[in-house]
Order: C-alpha cells, then sequence, then structure tokens
C-alpha cells in the first residue's frame, strides 16, 4: 500500500473504507479488494498513471462497469482502474471503405454510444442482455455478444481500429485490414484469437494484453422495423426441435434472434411480466425479425406468422394449443419490454447466487455451445446429469447458435463442488461435439481451468507467448485467462 501511496500519490487515490470504494470490490461472482483505484479524467492522465504502474512494477486492471460473471474486472492485485471518465464519442459518423466508421473513448456507455449514432440514423448492433449497464470497452474487450448475435455476431464484427497503452507505456493504433463483417460470428470466447488480425488479439482479451483507450466501430444503415414473438412449447426437446426448424428457415423468416428459455427461467419472466400474460409448467421461445426491405411491417407481419404457425404445428405434438398463448411485440415499448423481460432472468439467477453465497453456494453457470444438429442430443444427456445432481438450475439463451446458459444454483459448498464438476463435463462433451466451452462470457478467474478443455498445449502456449510479448512483466489484469 505504501508503495501505491508513494508513486500514485499525486493522483486522486481511492482507497478501502473511503466512500465509493465498496463499488469497486465486486463483480457479479467475485469479491476481490484492490489496494486502490484511479479514475483518470483524461487519456494523458491514465498514461501516465500505467507507466508509473510498470516502471514500479504494480499490477494493473481496467474496470468498467463489473458486470463480468467470472471475476475478470475486480482484483486483489495492485489497482483498478477505471475508464468511466473517459467516456466521449470522439467524431461524427464517417465514410470508411466497409461502411461507415465512428470513433470513442472505451469508457462511454454502450446505450449512449447506441443512443449517439442512432441519433444520426445509424446502428452499431452488438446488444448484450446486459446493454443498459455496461462501456464500450468492457463490452470489447469480452467480445460481447447478445440475443441478436444470431444473425449479426459478436462485438468483433463491428471493429475497425483499436488504440491501447502497451508495454512501454506508449499509445499504439491497430487498424483492421479485412472487412470484420467477413469475419466468423461465434464467439468463443476462451482464450486469445491467434488466427485473425493482431487487433483480434485485444478484442476478448479480458484486460490481460493492456488497456484500450478508444475504439473505431464499423456502423450499419438502421434496420427496418422488428417484430418479437414469445411461443411457449410445454416439452423440452419438442421445443429444441422446434427450434432447429426455425433455424432452417432463418432466410425466409428473416430471424435475427433465435432464444430459449426453460421452464424455470419462463417462470422467472412471468414474475416479471405484468403486461403479458405467461402461462405456467412450459419452456419458450423467443424469436425476432426484421421487416424484409419493401414490405410493411403489416404485410409481413402474416406472412411471418403463417410460417412460423406452420413450422409449429409440424414441431409441437404435446399441448399445442399453447400457441394461441404466444405474445407477439411490435412497437418500441414492447419491444424494450421483450428485452427487459430476457434480461431479468439472468439477473434473477444472480440474485439468487448473492443469496446462496451467504452459505457457501452461489452459482455455477456454464456458456458451452455445440453445432445446432447437436443440440438435442446434448441437452438429453445433460438434463440426465442434472437429474442426478438434483439441485435447482434454469436454462436460457441463445439457442440459435447452440448456445445456452446452464446455471445451477447450489446452497453449500459441497453442492458447489458437484455442480462444478458437472459442468466441466457438460464443456468437455461440447467441445468435443464440435463445440467450445466458452460462448459468451469468457474466463476471468474463475474459469482459468477451462482452457485445456478447449484447447490443446501447444495453442495455450501460443497465448501465453502472446501474453509474454504484450505484457513481460504480467501486471495487465492479472489472473484472467491464465492461472
Ligand atoms: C445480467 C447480466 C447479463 C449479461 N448478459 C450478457 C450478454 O448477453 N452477452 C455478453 O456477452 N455478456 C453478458 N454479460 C456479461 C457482461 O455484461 C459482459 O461481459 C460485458 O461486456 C462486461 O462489460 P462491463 O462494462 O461490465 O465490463 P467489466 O465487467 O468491468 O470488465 C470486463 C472485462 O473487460 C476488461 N476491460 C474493461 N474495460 C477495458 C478496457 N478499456 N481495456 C481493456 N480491458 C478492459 C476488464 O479488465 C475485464 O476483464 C451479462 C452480465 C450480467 C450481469
Amino acid at each position: 500500500m505504501n508503495k501505491i501511496v508513494s508513486a500514485l500519490g499525486k493522483f486522486s487515490l481511492l482507497l478501502p473504507g473511503m466512500p465509493g470504494f465498496e463499488a469497486f470490490e465486486r463483480d457479479v461472482v467475485l469479491k476481490l479488494t484492490p489496494e486502490a483505484v484511479l479514475r483518470p479524467h483524461t487519456k494523458m492522465e491514465l498514461l501516465e498513471i500505467v507507466k508509473i504502474c510498470q516502471k514500479e512494477k504494480i499490477p494493473y486492471t481496467a474496470t468498467a462497469c463489473r458486470t463480468s460473471v467470472t471475476g475478470a474486472s475486480v482484483s486483489d492485485r495492485g489497482i483498478l482502474i477505471s475508464l468511466e471518465k473517459l467516456n466521449r464519442v470522439l467524431t461524427r459518423p464517417e465514410p470508411h471503405r466497409y461502411g461507415m466508421s465512428v470513433q470513442a473513448e472505451a469508457g462511454i456507455m454502450l446505450k449512449d454510444f447506441q443512443k449517439a449514432v442512432e441519433d444520426k440514423g445509424y446502428f452499431y448492433p452488438p446488444d448484450p442482455t446486459s446493454w443498459e449497464e455496461i462501456q464500450l470497452g468492457g463490452s470489447v474487450a469480452t467480445n460481447a455478444t447478445g440475443e441478436n448475435s444470431y444473425h449479426y455476431g459478436s462485438s468483433r464484427n463491428y471493429i475497425l481500429g483499436l488504440e491501447y497503452i502497451d508495454k512501454n507505456g506508449n499509445l499504439v493504433w491497430l487498424e483492421r485490414n479485412l472487412n470484420p463483417l467477413n469475419l466468423p460470428k461465434q464467439k468463443n470466447l476462451a482464450g486469445y484469437s491467434l488466427e485473425l488480425e493482431p487487433l483480434d488479439l485485444l478484442i476478448g482479451s479480458e484486460g490481460t494484453l493492456g488497456i484500450i483507450t478508444e475504439i473505431k466501430a464499423l456502423l450499419l444503415p438502421k434496420p427496418n422495423a422488428f417484430l418479437s414473438l414469445m411461443l411457449f412449447v410445454k416439452n423440452e426437446t419438442e421445443a429444441l426441435r422446434l427450434a432447429q426448424r426455425l433455424d432452417q428457415h432463418k432466410q425466409s423468416l428473416h430471424l435475427i434472434c433465435l432464444e430459449y428459455m426453460d421452464e424455470p427461467a419462463t417462470q422467472f419472466i412471468k414474475k416479471r411480466s405484468s403486461r403479458f400474460f405467461v402461462p405456467q409448467g412450459c419452456s419458450s421461445l423467443y424469436i425476432k425479425t426484421e421487416t424484409p426491405e419493401g414490405k410493411t411491417v403489416e404485410e409481413f407481419e402474416d406472412e411471418f406468422l403463417q410460417l412460423v404457425c406452420e413450422l409449429y404445428s409440424q414441431s409441437i405434438s404435446m399441448s399445442p394449443e399453447l400457441i394461441d398463448h404466444s405474445i407477439l411485440a411490435k412497437d418500441y415499448l414492447e419491444l424494450l419490454e421483450f428485452r427487459r423481460m430476457r434480461h431479468h432472468v439472468p439477473a434473477t439467477i444472480n440474485e439468487i447466487s448473492v443469496v446462496n453465497q451467504k452459505t457457501g453456494g452461489g452459482k455455477v453457470s456454464s456458456d458451452w455451445w455445440v453445432p445446432i444438429e447437436h443440440l438435442v442430443e446434448h441437452f438429453a444427456w445433460m438434463r440426465e446429469e442434472i437429474k442426478k445432481l438434483n439441485l435447482p438450475s434454469a436454462i436460457f439463451g441463445h439457442i440459435g447458435n447452440g448456445h445456452p446458459h446452464v446455471n445451477i444454483m447450489p446452497k453449500t459448498a459441497e453442492e458447489k463442488q458437484a455442480s462444478i464438476e458437472f459442468t466441466k463435463k457438460c464443456m468437455l462433451r461440447a467441445a468435443s461435439l464440435g463445440g467450445g466451452v466458452c460462448g459468451e462470457h469468457g474466463l476471468g478467474k474463475i474459469k482459468t481451468w477451462a482452457l485445456p478443455l478447449q484447447w490443446d498445449q501447444v495453442s495455450i502456449d501460443k497465448m501465453k507467448s502472446v501474453k509474454a510479448e504484450w505484457d513481460p512483466e504480467g501486471l495487465a489484469a492479472p489472473g484472467n485467462i491464465f492461472v
């Protein structure tokens, strides 16, 4: 602590016990106390802080809004650097060879950034469920995805350039050469993306390769009107088969989102929804479509609903009358309500986790993914395993990408250990089916053990050598990704 005060005392230090410090000790799953928190007002101040850390060998972790569910943005080693004051949009939308682009500071809230570009008639697609609560920089450092990633891809697909602070305390600009829209759309966030361009190493690096200061984003024209539909299904296997059929008709339905919520998750949204009726005892599929060019919402609505009803009746034999309870959202407020209902599922699970933590439990969640053709089989296997565990669970998420969030909610340390073992088995099996161990949330500090479930030793050694080259002293976000 004395070292920190003497090295960084000229900046405004937030120290343990001071008002406001507590907020920096927790993300969603971990409580870790840093030695101090710094909140630079300008890029130059940030640069000076990082240079001092590098000279004095003080570990530093970039922190944004701490919605990470892996302990990635909290630390008990060295300081946290919050980018919350570096929050400006820096340019107007301007032409770029791949479309329109705009540049902003990393600490801007994602929702403010999106609103600013929408006000100019454009669209920045990444839409994590937590979009109202996160920073643009946090979303890039985790390569965030959301419900619309089914169609639009992950944050990576919209990054044209990044500025970061390198190992010598210099600001370095990395520009993209390839069209990001042509990059793979699956997120697969477990370690670094070795096969792409240098800036792709930073995207999803969870703060371990340096602090991102500025971001140049690719913008799309504002999309046509959306329609969202929530379908209720009695039987899980039938729901998954319906999801596969919807996926096969993705183009003709113009689907941009295909999500699943099992029965417990559907009951969480039932509690949140005052506006819509959600039936008991069923799971749900939530789909979203974008009106195609040249058609009005009304024209497309009939066509869309007709095809969905056909697919529903071909796939669902148990309680087919549930189709009558389907909910359609069309206007802005209804669509926002759907989005918030969907957000209520992970938010409720996180609340349960906080209560369970008091007795040694919490939540054990995973975000493995499998190619969609393996979904039904992998789910059937997993349900048998959950029965053996005999613990409360809730499953929801991006089923169109073969990527559900499986949450087990143990109350004791022993139950938690059993849940972790179960999760490891699911991940390993997903990887063996051609999928991945981690499609969204990263490894942070609590899932470093999952890296070898996905990658062989040669790939892990390559990642370690990237880390050694970019951050030889191991000062940037220590403890994330690697043990
Ligand atoms: C209810 C809920 C729903 C969620 N839904 C989704 C979802 O749909 N999709 C999804 O992808 N995630 C989701 N998440 C996880 C989380 O919101 C995302 O990972 C998000 O991108 C993190 O943003 P943040 O601003 O909170 O970053 P933080 O949690 O503060 O930081 C995350 C990581 O980024 C690093 N970092 C932050 N800023 C910088 C920077 N400027 N330079 C370098 N590194 C930096 C940190 O060191 C840390 O490793 C959800 C979380 C919750 C609690």
